[in-house]
């Protein structure tokens, strides 16, 4: 039995996401916290709706909002753009490429996850993921200027290629950005050209398992299927991809030839975590206690995309937004009552409430789990449209959002179909 904790305990957190950012509000002017939050970049970021980014339809502000914007009215939490590059347990410190050290008595590790390639790193050169804004830019730049390149040439086998966009991995991201590209330039970009045939391209996803969609229900993962090739997406399923070279995608049964490669197919955890004191997994994940401390350092946190755990009813803990914000608030609510009773020894464990899962086939299709609920079609589309605007980080992006969609839905063009090039 320990005594009621009354000096200020200094929380730093690594990451602005959806773990991290959920720990700092819960603690937000709360008394006897004084709380450091981490980035490497200035913003939080709706990770969801990236690929709205890459494919014209929304614009970074749209997703993105500044950490210290949504902070500023929180006195004990302090933000610092750092890209962190070293955790020293012992001196309770962690350290940035700035140069920069941020003392601690708690951390919460909460950096998430980056794009991985099962160890084939030399693939990374040739394809383009999607986990960041700058990524959303790349996609949307890659795509808009291989089409300028189809008008511009005469050779008939380069435009072909150029028209050819192969997407690795048949998860929600990779079942949402060929349903969105095929419908932004097939249908809305369908005037905009004068020698080229939009109808020309093929957007070709490949997914190594037997059907895309492989967490959802099985009828689901039909569902999607049909409906993207009926949009004209070229689904292969049980289509390894062996090897990744310029321009080419090669499976076991052929080498295609393309302009882009988008890579969504895997991630793995961020570096910071090879600084913990523990084991990780293949993905570079870290398996914490159930109160998501880490084993033998009860003061160090872990939380997010870069946990893999089984809660406290035994259910595994999907990577996705609603895990990772209710992590981050466990932690917060965990060390709010310790300050509270001065007692650590009956942490909680972690619970994981399942909000459902929901992806986006095209203009306005989707399909929705939540529970026994299965949804498929328009309306699975309007409950997927209405979660993601209420989950927007505040009102101006929900506003600006709905707008914006509605915009695109009626006018069948996406406002967000510039991209900008270096001058040489
Ligand atoms: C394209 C895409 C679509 C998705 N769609 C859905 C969806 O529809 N529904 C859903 O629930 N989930 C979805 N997800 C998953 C969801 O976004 C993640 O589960 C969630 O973002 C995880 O939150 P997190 O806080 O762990 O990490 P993140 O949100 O990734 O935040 C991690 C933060 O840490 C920062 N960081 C990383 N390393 C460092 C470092 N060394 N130093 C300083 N800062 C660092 C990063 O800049 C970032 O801000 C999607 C993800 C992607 C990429």
């Amino acid at each position: 039995m320990s005594e009621k904790n009354t000096g200020v305990t200094k929380v730093v957190i690594i990451g602005g996401g959806f773990a991290g950012l959920e720990c700092a509000r819960n603690l937000a002017n709360k008394d006897g916290f004084e709380v450091t939050l981490l980035d490497r970049t200035n913003h939080h970021l709706f990770q969801p709706l990236l690929y709205q980014v890459a494919t014209a339809t929304l614009a970074a502000p749209d997703i993105a909002r500044s950490l210290r914007g949504i902070l500023e009215k929180s006195k004990n939490v302090t933000v610092f753009m750092d890209d962190i590059c070293g955790i020293d347990i012992d001196a309770k410190k962690v350290s940035g490429t700035s140069g920069q050290e941020y003392r601690y008595d708690t951390l919460v590790v909460a950096a998430g996850a980056k794009t991985g390639y099962f160890g084939n790193n030399h693939w990374e050169q040739h394809t383009i993921g999607l986990k960041s804004l700058s990524d959303a830019y790349s996609v949307r730049k890659k795509v808009l200027e291989n089409l300028e390149a189809a008008e511009r040439t005469d050779d008939p086998a380069e435009r072909k290629r150029l028209m050819t966009i192969v997407i690795v991995g048949g998860g929600p991201t990779g079942v949402e950005l060929s349903g969105a590209f095929v419908e932004l330039i097939k249908r809305s970009m369908r005037r905009n050209f004068r020698r080229l045939d939009v109808h020309s391209l093929k957007v070709i996803l490949v997914e190594a398992g037997p059907r895309i969609l492989p967490p959802y229900i099985e009828s689901n993962s039909a569902y999607a299927q049909k409906r993207l090739e009926k949009i004209g997406v070229d689904v292969r399923t049980s289509t390894m991809v062996t090897d990744i070279q310029p321009h080419t995608v090669i499976t076991k049964d052929e080498e295609i030839k393309c302009g882009a490669i988008l890579w969504a197919a895997g991630i793995e955890a961020e570096g910071i975590t090879a600084h913990l004191p523990c084991e990780r997994n293949r993905a570079g994940k870290v398996t914490p206690e159930a109160d998501l401390s880490l084993t033998g350092h009860p003061n160090i946190f872990v939380a997010g995309d870069l946990v893999f755990m089984k809660d406290i009813a035994d259910k595994p803990v999907p990577g996705v937004a609603p895990a990772a914000s209710q992590m981050g608030r466990h932690i917060a609510k965990l060390l709010l009552k310790e300050k509270k009773t001065g007692n650590s020894s009956d942490r909680q464990g972690f619970k994981y409430l399942d909000k459902g899962s929901m992806a986006i086939i095209g203009r306005s299709q989707a399909v929705v789990e939540f529970g026994k609920m299965k949804l498929t079609g328009f309306i699975a589309w309007l409950a997927w449209l209405f979660i993601h605007i209420m989950f927007l980080v505040d009102f101006r992006s929900k506003v600006g959002v709905l707008l914006q969609w509605s915009w695109a839905y009626i006018s069948d063009a996406p406002g967000a179909r510039v991209f900008v090039n270096k001058r040489k």
